[in-house]
């Protein structure tokens, strides 16, 4: 998506990636197939190019890094590294005053009764401190659970323990900002999760204004920190008493503002390239609200009626194989 709409500003995308037809490689003329650590076809990638970003973090930093090198890469390492590792993401965002759910770093079962005990509390959520997304790599604690058993699920990778938030919903921000400094929003959006995977997303998020600010607040902060060039996503929850919790930075484009490609005069696509390539950014200036589904696993099998529905923008990506849980696509529906 970010290569289509580097297309519709005259951009020429090439794209890296280890997997051969990939959807990306489907809209583009050139794409260079290598591993993440593969210096030489890193190398003749970064010298066919002037701009280079990414839009997935579980790369390795040393691949950012090395690139770096050659040309200039946005975002920078240093945001890659934050959010790679749940337990550096959260004390950065705490350093910044960007509240979190309570959190603990265990190096042994006992430590999590330990400090279930201090926070006065019967459950928590571990979680691998890296490579965890869509709720992979993360178990739930309770007063049942034997915590020796559990943490040996977890086969000695680094964890992470927080409270469990009853959060009223979930919702995310995302800006991009620009060489100059200006930042521009997406949302909040409310979204929705089936199986830890978002499911739906809805434009403007129902929630009160003063909330909304504060949500977009948070995210400029954290951009205007770390001197942001690219887009980042925050995605908070929203406790009983409308506070907001921070869980999670990715440091690119992201589902939740998918529909921006179909309500929006200028997408967070296109804003990402933008940003990266030395343009100015622009305020979406959205012109519709909106709903978006995502098309997980066989959904995208059963498309009759919504290919017959007005104003539903069906999105396929091309993946090849259809399996449980994988995102193929997305329908924005404008209202
Ligand atoms: P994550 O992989 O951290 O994005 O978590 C996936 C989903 O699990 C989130 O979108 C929440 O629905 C849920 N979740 C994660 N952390 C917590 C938490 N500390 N308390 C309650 N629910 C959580």
């Amino acid at each position: 998506m970010s290569a289509l709409a580097a297309a519709n500003l005259g951009i020429e995308t090439v794209i890296y990636c280890p997997e051969p037809d990939s959807p990306a490689s489907q809209v583009v003329k050139t794409t260079i197939n290598g591993a993440y650590d593969d210096e030489a076809k890193l190398k003749e990638f970064a010298d066919q190019v002037d701009y280079i970003s990414y839009e997935f973090e579980n790369i390795p930093v040393s691949t950012v890094e090395f690139l770096e090198k050659n040309k200039p890469v946005y975002p920078k390492a240093s945001l890659l590294q934050a959010s790679q590792d749940r337990i550096e993401e959260k004390t950065f965002l705490n350093n910044i005053d960007i509240p979190t759910a309570q959190w603990a770093a265990p190096k042994k079962p006992q430590d999590v009764l330990d400090t279930l005990n201090v926070w006065d509390a019967k459950e928590c959520i571990l979680k691998t401190a890296r490579f965890g997304y869509d709720g992979k790599g993360q178990a739930r604690h309770t007063g049942d659970t034997d915590i020796e058993t559990l943490w040996t699920q977890f086969e000695g990778q680094t964890l992470i323990m927080e409270e469990i938030v009853a959060f009223t919903c979930e919702v995310s921000v995302i800006v991009a900002r620009d060489v100059n400094g200006k930042i521009v929003h997406y949302g909040p959006m409310l979204n929705e999760h089936k199986n830890h995977i978002l499911s739906k997303t809805v434009l403007p998020a129902p929630l009160d204004k003063d909330i909304c600010d504060e949500a977009i607040h948070l995210t400029e902060r954290l951009a205007k920190h770390i001197g942001l060039k690219g887009v980042l996503t925050l995605e908070l929850f929203v406790t009983a008493d409308n506070g907001l919790l921070a869980n999670e930075i990715a440091p690119r484009t992201h589902n939740s503002g998918h529909w921006s490609i179909d309500a929006c005069a200028h997408s967070q696509f296109e804003n990402h390239v933008r940003a990266v390539c030395d343009l100015p950014v622009l305020g979406p200036a959205r012109h519709s609200d909106c709903e978006m589904l995502n098309l997980i696993g066989d959904d995208v099998e059963k498309l009759d009626d919504m290919l017959q529905t007005d104003k539903a923008c069906v999105h396929i990506y091309g993946k090849h194989d259809v399996k449980p849980g994988r995102k193929m696509g997305h329908i924005t529906i404008l209202k």
